[in-house]
């Protein structure tokens, strides 16, 4: 029996539980999958361990830290620095990273991208941002703010007011604009410069047609929003939880059932 959950905070409105737990039904495994909310992360590696869990996701605030506590890391959470699976064994703690891989599988159909720029520079911008590096993009990041630019030192970056290049394939919107408000992540005029000239454009928010989201139906381009990477990153997380292979597709349609009940 596997005891699961999915460590955040806020951390109700989290689909997690839903479609882990339709995954373990549909392909007849032993296991539940629950929410757990946590005050603050002084005590997260303590607090993890006592429960007794024997994988979890994590969410926002907590995927630095759980980076942190790992005694094993897979490579993009080495290089990234955030974790939102954790699989406890023996009394180690293994950390994974699937949210870029999640955002990979999710724009399988986006072809020939050779240049891509990532609006917002926080955690799911690095683990983007890796990923496509990985896979031979030019990736390009700019920000409002200067401060976390420091993070992408390996990537060309600039705020938004001083962007110069305005002709890139895909447009990744990844901050939290538009989540709880009703904002773009950057002028309207610099996006209309940046719409006009892509391909692709995807809005990593899932729950909500954001104003990032509406301007690119306006354009002649594909857009994605964040449902798919939010589906793929839990079937990449659940292989890990029960070490399969080769029942990813059972697994999506089962998560994909459980994202559809709304
Ligand atoms: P962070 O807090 O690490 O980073 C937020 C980024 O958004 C920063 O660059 C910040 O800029 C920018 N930002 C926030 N508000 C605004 C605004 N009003 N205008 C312009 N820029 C803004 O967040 P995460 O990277 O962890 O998450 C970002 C989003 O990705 C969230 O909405 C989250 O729900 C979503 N997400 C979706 C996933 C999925 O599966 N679909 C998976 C993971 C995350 P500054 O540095 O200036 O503050």
């Amino acid at each position: 029996m596997k005891f699961l959950a999915v460590i955040g905070n806020p951390i109700m409105h989290s689909k997690s539980p839903r479609m882990h737990n339709n995954a373990i039904k549909f392909l007849g495994l032993k296991g539940i999958y629950t929410r757990y909310c946590l005050n603050n992360d002084l005590f997260l590696k303590e607090e993890l361990l006592k429960i007794g869990f024997d994988a979890v996701n994590i969410t926002v605030p907590f995927k630095e830290k759980a980076c942190k506590i790992a005694d094993f890391k897979d490579e993009i959470s080495t290089r990234v620095g955030s974790a939102n699976t954790l699989c406890f064994k023996n009394n180690k703690i293994y950390a994974y990273n699937t949210d870029g891989i999640g955002f990979l599988q999710s724009i399988e159909e986006f072809k020939d991208i050779k240049k891509a720029l990532i609006l917002g520079a926080g955690g799911t911008a690095l683990a983007i941002a890796y990923v496509l590096k990985q896979r031979g993009v030019d990736v390009y990041i700019a920000n409002r703010s200067s401060k976390r630019l420091q993070y992408f030192n390996a990537y060309k970056n600039s705020l938004y007011k001083d962007l110069q290049d305005f002709n890139f394939d895909l447009i990744i919107n990844s901050t939290s604009a538009g989540l709880m408000d009703e904002y773009l992540p950057c002028s309207k005029e610099i996006l209309h410069q940046l719409l006009s000239n892509a391909k692709f454009a995807f809005e990593v928010i899932y729950n909500k047609e954001t104003p990032f989201y509406k301007l690119c139906k306006k354009y002649d381009l594909r857009v994605k929003n964040g449902f798919e990477m939010l589906l793929w990153q839990g079937v990449f997380a659940f292989e890990l939880f029960f070490d399969f292979k080769n029942q990813r597709e059972e697994i999506k349609t089962a998560m994909l059932q459980a994202l559809n009940l709304d």
